[in-house]
């Protein structure tokens, strides 16, 4: 069995979570009883059971992805040069807004961001992503440019232009991680 931790406080009902590194936490009353705990558990035995395994074939997949090569990532970043700037100048005249200078990176650690100058990074490993996730990004960015925080004004100006910019959010929540771990320095 993984490791199961407890946290009581005080609330009325049990809940339990699974994280993403296998471990169960289940959260309770500080008045509950071992056994009703125990009774929980087992109740509820065959719903962590497939949770688990999940989790498992996640890992494994993740444990299978292969960083880039040096060469891999120079031709990222060549094709990010080449595609970027041309999605960057388009959105651009939409969303309403100039920019600077456009540098391309390879980071471990973010996908896009925008300076208090206008400058835009863009991570090279947007090229693996779909189109569609990669516009997103970059119209991400470019709202910045009208709102340099994440209100609800900003996320107005995104979806003006992409209306269904959850379904792009919800895909680098869930794939993204899988992209970033490619990048080895
Ligand atoms: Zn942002």
């Amino acid at each position: 069995m993984n490791n199961i931790k407890i946290i009581k406080s005080k609330r009325k009902t049990i809940s339990l979570q699974i994280k993403p590194d296998g471990n169960i936490e289940l959260k309770a009353p500080v008045q509950i009883k071992d056994a009703q705990i125990q009774e929980f558990l087992c109740r509820k035995s065959d719903w962590i059971e497939k949770h688990l395994q999940t989790v498992k074939e996640r890992q494994k997949q993740i444990s299978q992805i292969k960083p880039l090569t040096i060469e891999e990532i120079h031709d990222l970043a060549d094709q990010a040069l080449e595609i970027i700037p041309k999605r960057v100048a388009y959105f651009a005249s939409l969303v309403g807004v100039t920019y600077g200078h456009i540098t391309i990176r390879n980071q471990k650690s973010r996908w896009g961001s925008c300076s208090g100058k206008g400058n835009l990074n863009f991570n090279c490993l947007l090229m693996l992503m779909p189109p569609d996730v990669l516009d997103y990004v970059v119209v991400h960015e470019l709202c910045h440019r009208k709102e340099m925080n994440h209100s609800s004004q900003f996320w107005a100006e995104v979806r003006k232009i992409l209306p269904d910019c959850e379904k792009q959010k919800l895909w680098l929540k869930e794939h993204g991680y899988e992209i970033m771990i490619k990048m080895t320095a």
